[in-house]
């Protein structure tokens, strides 16, 4: 595997791969690997010819109070668990390579607009902003004819979608289900702030989204029901949880609905402490019944 730093050395190789006819993968992640990230990684090798994950902890999708400075990093364990996924570049850029003259003098962005006003958009106003704008960068500097996102985080992968669709980015979004831990919790970098009680508790996350999954298989479509059988699995079975947000959206613009008649996302963000957690579910409908990723 090829460790890369510096923009011209990953643009050089890149040019090169491609001039052979070969496809390009990349995966962007802040690092603090885990098996939802490897999960990306092996979707992507078994798709293109050559993987590129990039580790960077971009400072501009965090807030002024948010944890940019305490988020985890290690880089030894990151390289080790994208070699065994079979990664072909490691691209670790520094602050300087993704923001050249620093992210105060940044004047260019992209903004996500009306994407980024409810959910996580809503609670981080400048959130999708910062995470637009690297993933352009991060695409420009690969040009990758696929580019991999979770599920976990829902609004960033439409958005990202809806990015590469109005600003013609030549590459395809492909979006991977998320990735859960035993008890149905979602692998998240964040996951290690949680002490030993909350981890417990953390539980009613996935929870609450499987109370929402049944009460639409048994018909219910009213988005206030649905957030408020999702509120009480949490106040029910987590003392430590403090609710952000459950919110009912339409899955291709973000907005709020009041009944789920048709493609929906239903998303929360749940604090435990200082630790932030989310998770969402989409509903599709198929002949008028719902289905889940
Ligand atoms: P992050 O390093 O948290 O910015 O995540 C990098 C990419 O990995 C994003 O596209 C995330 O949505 C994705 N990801 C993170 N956790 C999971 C998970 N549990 N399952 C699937 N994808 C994930």
């Amino acid at each position: 595997m090829l460790e890369v730093a510096d923009a011209p050395t990953l643009r050089a190789e890149l040019a090169r791969v491609r001039c052979e006819g070969k496809r390009v993968a990349l995966v962007p992640t802040m690092g603090y690997l885990h098996d939802g990230h490897a999960r990306l990684m092996l979707r992507a090798r078994a798709e293109c010819d050559v993987v590129v994950v990039s580790v960077f902890v971009n400072p501009t999708q965090f807030g002024p109070s948010e944890d940019f400075d305490r988020y985890p990093r290690d880089l030894n364990r990151d390289r080790a668990i994208a070699r065994a996924a079979g990664v072909d570049l490691l691209f670790v850029p520094d602050g300087h390579t993704m923001y050249p003259d620093g992210i105060d003098r940044q004047q260019v962005w992209v903004e996500p607009g009306l994407l980024a006003s409810h959910l996580d958009g809503a609670s981080r106003p400048t959130h999708f902003r910062g995470v637009a704008t690297v993933v352009s960068k991060l695409f420009n500097l690969t040009l990758p004819h696929r580019a991999y996102f979770g599920q976990k985080d829902g609004q960033q992968a439409l958005i990202i979608e809806r990015m590469v669709r109005d600003l013609a980015f030549d590459t395809t979004i492909v979006i991977v289900p998320t990735v859960r831990d035993v008890d149905g919790l979602a692998l998240s970098s964040r996951n290690v702030f949680l002490s030993a009680e909350e981890r417990a508790q953390a539980v009613v996350i996935p929870h609450a989204l499987a109370a929402a999954r049944a009460a639409l298989g048994e018909g219910v479509r009213d988005s206030g029901t649905i957030t408020q059988h999702m509120t009480t699995v949490i106040r029910d079975g987590a003392p430590l949880a403090r609710i952000d947000f459950v919110e009912v959206v339409d899955a291709i613009t973000l907005q709020p609905i009041d009944r789920i008649e048709w493609d929906a996302m239903i998303a929360l963000a749940v604090f435990f402490g200082s630790t932030r957690l989310i998770d969402n579910l989409v509903v599709r409908f198929a002949h008028g019944a719902p289905h889940f990723t």
